[in-house]
Parts: C-alpha cells; sequence; structure tokens
C-alpha cells in the first residue's frame, strides 16, 4: 500500500461518534453578560448518562442561522450535511443531566463572533438541536493531596462539576482555582468548597488570551503530589503544558491539560474527541 493510501486508511477508521439526540430548547437563562444557560429537553434523551464530571458532548445546531434542523451522515471520517457541507457542531461540558425530566443543560460563553454563542443568544423555546456523546470526563485522584484548577470562561462549566464533585468527597482536600475572564462581566457565582481558594484574573488589554491564566499558574504554589486540571485556549494550553512539564518537572500522570477552542479558528481544538 502507498504512503497516501496508508494514510487515507487510517483516517477512515475513526470510531463513529455516538448517534445524534434530538432535543429542542426548553429554557433560556443568562447567567451573566457572558454566559447563557440552555436546558435541552427530549425523549431522545431517555439512557444518556454522564458519570464523570468534564466530560463533553458535541451540540449540532441548525446551519445558517435557519431553524432546520438537518442531521449530518458519518462519513467514516467525518459528519457532513447531505449536500456535502460541514454541519454546525460544536464542543459543550454537559453541566446537568436531569435524566427523570430528559433534560441537559449547557453552560454556553457569550464570546460573541461564532454561530454556538449566537445561537445561545437567540435560542427561544422549542427551537431544534441535537446531541452526541458524552466524550471522555476527569477521574478524580481520590488519594492526591491538593487539586489546582485553571481555565478560561469556556472551563467555567467543567471547573464548577469538579467544585461540586471534590466537596463532596469524604474528606475534602485544598484546592486552588484560577480562572482568566476576558472581561469582568466574566466572573460567576462558583459552587462552594470548604477549602478552596478561588481568584478570578482578568485579561489586560491587548494581551493573548490565556497570559493572565498562564502568569498565574506559573505564581502558583503547590504541594509535591497535587493534581492539575485546566482547560481553555489551545495556545495557552500548551504553554501551561510545557510549564507544568518541562519547568516544574510535574508528573503527567498529574495533570490534565485540554485545548477547548483555538483562537482565530472556528470549531473546537478538540476536533478529535470523542464526544
Ligand atoms: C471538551 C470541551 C468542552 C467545552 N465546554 C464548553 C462549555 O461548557 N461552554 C463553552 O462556552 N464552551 C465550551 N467549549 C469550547 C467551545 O466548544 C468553543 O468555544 C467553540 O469554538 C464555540 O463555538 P462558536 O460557534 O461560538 O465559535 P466558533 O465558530 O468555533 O469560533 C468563531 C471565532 O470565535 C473564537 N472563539 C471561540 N470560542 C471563543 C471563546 N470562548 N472566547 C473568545 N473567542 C472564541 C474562535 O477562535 C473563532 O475565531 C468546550 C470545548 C471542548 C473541547
Amino acid at each position: 500500500m502507498s504512503d497516501r493510501a496508508e494514510r487515507l486508511a487510517a483516517v477512515r477508521t475513526r470510531r463513529e461518534p455516538p448517534k445524534f439526540r434530538h432535543v429542542a430548547v426548553r429554557r433560556v437563562e443568562r447567567l451573566g453578560p457572558r454566559m447563557a444557560r440552555l436546558a435541552l429537553g427530549g425523549q431522545d434523551l431517555a439512557g444518556l448518562a454522564v458519570e464523570l464530571p468534564g466530560a463533553s458532548v458535541r451540540l449540532l445546531i441548525p446551519s445558517g442561522g435557519g431553524d432546520e434542523l438537518v442531521v449530518p451522515a458519518w462519513n467514516g471520517n467525518e459528519f457532513l450535511l447531505p449536500d456535502g457541507r460541514r454541519p454546525t457542531i460544536r464542543t459543550f461540558t454537559p453541566r446537568h443531566v436531569d435524566a427523570a425530566n430528559l433534560e441537559l443543560v449547557l453552560d454556553v460563553v457569550i464570546h460573541g463572533s461564532g454561530p454556538a454563542s449566537d445561537w445561545a443568544v437567540n435560542a427561544r423555546p422549542g427551537a431544534p438541536a441535537a446531541i452526541s456523546g458524552p466524550g471522555r470526563g476527569y477521574v478524580i485522584d481520590t488519594d492526591g493531596p491538593a487539586f489546582l484548577l485553571a481555565g478560561d470562561e469556556t472551563a467555567i462549566p467543567a471547573i464548577s462539576q469538579l467544585l461540586e464533585v471534590l466537596a463532596g468527597s469524604r474528606v475534602p482536600v485544598p484546592v486552588q482555582v484560577h480562572i482568566e475572564v476576558a472581561h469582568p462581566d466574566g466572573r460567576l457565582p462558583l459552587p462552594d468548597h470548604p477549602h478552596a481558594k478561588v481568584e478570578w484574573w482578568d485579561l489586560p488589554p491587548n494581551a493573548p488570551t490565556g497570559e493572565a491564566l498562564f502568569e498565574a499558574v506559573r505564581g502558583s504554589n503547590f504541594a509535591p503530589g497535587t493534581n492539575v486540571w485546566a482547560a481553555g485556549e489551545a495556545a495557552a494550553m500548551q504553554r501551561i503544558r510545557r510549564h507544568l512539564f518541562e519547568e516544574r518537572g510535574l508528573p503527567r500522570a498529574h495533570a490534565t491539560v485540554r485545548g477547548y477552542w483555538k483562537h482565530g479558528r472556528t470549531g473546537d481544538a478538540e476536533a478529535t474527541a470523542d464526544a
């Protein structure tokens, strides 16, 4: 087999993501000027189970801002619409699943320049969408002495879940939380945790996304054995990864660092995520 044929064969072996489940918007609530909470519901949500915090789902929304939802087909490599165009699919954190009421809640950052963000601003009850997932979540190391959670606004839903789970541990351990907001209005109340120290960092004007978060992580002191979870803009996460592993010598098993979106690029930074 030629190199090209081998590469194509490798690409075509991608596992098909879970099927899309039809849902409709039930409620939209603004948690703040920069975050919309959407409750999605429908019979298709029966059996959707999200066991771990920090998991993901793919959200399919109508293309081109209309109200007609066409579910794409998996071609062995990617989802495509019948006319060959790429559907509008973005990844979000399943913030709450209410199995009894067949409801899923997503918190969507209103960043002002993307189809999902725009859709969340304008969505009305009854608007159609579809969900596929869940993708991998975070397995909490219950023996760890402490946690450091870091992220930008897109990570607030996952960080909130992690705080809830950590607060419910038999013996809650100290947690440092660092969150960068693109605008001071991005600050939101977080779940209570008896030993959490939460610090919000404003992105200075003209600074690249993630700069304040990187400096916060670099300036933080944490005990050996601390588990680090971080998510946000991909290049910023790459800097944080390098700092943790190369400068601090943090064992790889103690860190989960996920790129959630890419500056200047549409779609999420984990196009291959198994959501
Ligand atoms: C596992 C996972 C979990 C995620 N969970 C959440 C979540 O719970 N809530 C959430 O809001 N997002 C979450 N995200 C991030 C979300 O998928 C991306 O922000 C996505 O790009 C938004 O789609 P969009 O259509 O609004 O913008 P796109 O069309 O993807 O992007 C348009 C432009 O906006 C920029 N952009 C995208 N996101 C942002 C942002 N947040 N701030 C500033 N500029 C941005 C892009 O660089 C691009 O230039 C998650 C991503 C992953 C991989």
